[in-house]
């Protein structure tokens, strides 16, 4: 009667290990079918102000750099920002991560319409 705990055993750890395998395959690529995504930032120095952006797993930052590096000044702490789709320029998220509502260079909505 043990043969019949051996074999749920198998099917188990089988099971699982096909589960793992689909799961690592599947988890990357997914993201980049449906559109690349990008980070964008803008330099928190006022006198520099440079848009740019990441990409995710391509930082530019030196190895043990603490956040994200300004290519033109090499500050660090740039302020995360989101990118407008009329105009193309970078406008600095709001409070907890909040992508404005209008774009503050051209006024027109930021996110998608729906529907
Ligand atoms: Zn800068
Ligand atoms: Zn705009």
């Amino acid at each position: 009667m043990n043969n019949n705990v051996k074999v749920l055993i198998a099917v188990v750890a089988l099971a699982a290990a096909g589960f793992l395998i689909v799961r690592s395959l599947g988890g990357k690529g997914d993201g980049v079918q449906s559109g690349r995504h990008v980070n964008y930032f803008i330099c928190a120095d006022p006198k520099c102000a440079t848009e740019f952006e990441v990409e995710p797993g391509h930082s530019q930052a030196p190895p043990g750099s603490p956040s994200e590096v300004c290519p033109k000044c090499g500050k660090t702490y740039p302020t995360p920002a989101a990118k407008c789709p009329s105009c193309g320029r970078l406008a600095p998220l709001e409070g907890h991560g909040l992508v404005p509502a209008t774009c503050p260079y051209c006024s027109k909505p930021m996110q998608p319409e729906k529907g």
